[in-house]
């Protein structure tokens, strides 16, 4: 089945005043809709055309060079949008507790030195991109990728991301994407992540919060 746009799971509204209504409208039904748009005008007819987004970014390197770049940018922007509404909710913000809580408090020492990571690799990160916080495999690491690249084409997985490109803060913030990364983690659902979590150690989802 062609990939679609899943629908938002809360008010385009919901997430006020940390993002706002027309971003999470321009957002969800504009932008996300032509990542799958062009995704599945790249992959109509080939092999991989139903296949899942993970195992089509999996696949990059055996595609034919003719539609190698727009599926990794269209079909990433596919996958990223669609944690990144999954990771975000009206009832967010906090810190993490439980499995993923021990985790980063492990690995960063605290919720606030790993804050402090991934929105510094978000500033850092030149034109457009995500900042990430992954599982590569053996724990926990802060990461940030350009344009719609996906950690899943690193054979990491993404557990929380954060969208750095201006479209995602532009109207609300304009220039001061500091600001909107300091003010997006008001909406943070630990619950999704700590549930991206538990599927990455291979154990079952307990609730962060
Ligand atoms: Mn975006």
């Amino acid at each position: 089945m062609a990939f679609e746009v899943p629908p938002l799971p809360y008010d385009y509204s919901a997430l006020e005043p940390h993002i706002d209504e027309q971003t999470m409208r321009f957002h969800h039904d504009k932008h996300h809709q032509a990542y799958v748009d062009n995704a599945n005008k790249a992959l109509d007819g080939t092999e991989w055309a139903d296949n899942p987004v993970e195992s089509v970014l999996a696949s990059l390197d055996a595609m034919p060079e003719g539609i190698r770049a727009a599926v990794r940018n269209n079909a990433g922007g596919h996958a990223n949008h669609s944690l990144f509404w999954e990771i975000m909710s009206p009832d967010g913000g906090g810190e993490p507790s439980g499995d993923l809580g021990a985790a980063i408090e492990d690995t960063f020492d605290s919720f606030d030195e790993l804050k402090k990571m991934v929105n510094d690799a978000g500033v850092g990160r030149f034109g457009s991109g995500w900042t990430w916080l992954i599982h590569d495999g053996t724990g926990l690491a802060v990461v940030s990728t350009p344009n719609q690249d996906s950690p899943l084409m690193n054979d990491d997985v993404p557990l929380l991301g954060i969208d750095v490109w201006e479209h995602a803060y532009y109207l609300k913030y304009q220039n001061r994407r500091p600001d909107y990364l300091e003010a997006w983690w008001n909406v943070v659902n630990w619950d999704a992540v700590a549930e991206n979590y538990a599927a990455a150690v291979g154990k079952p989802a307990a609730r962060a919060s």
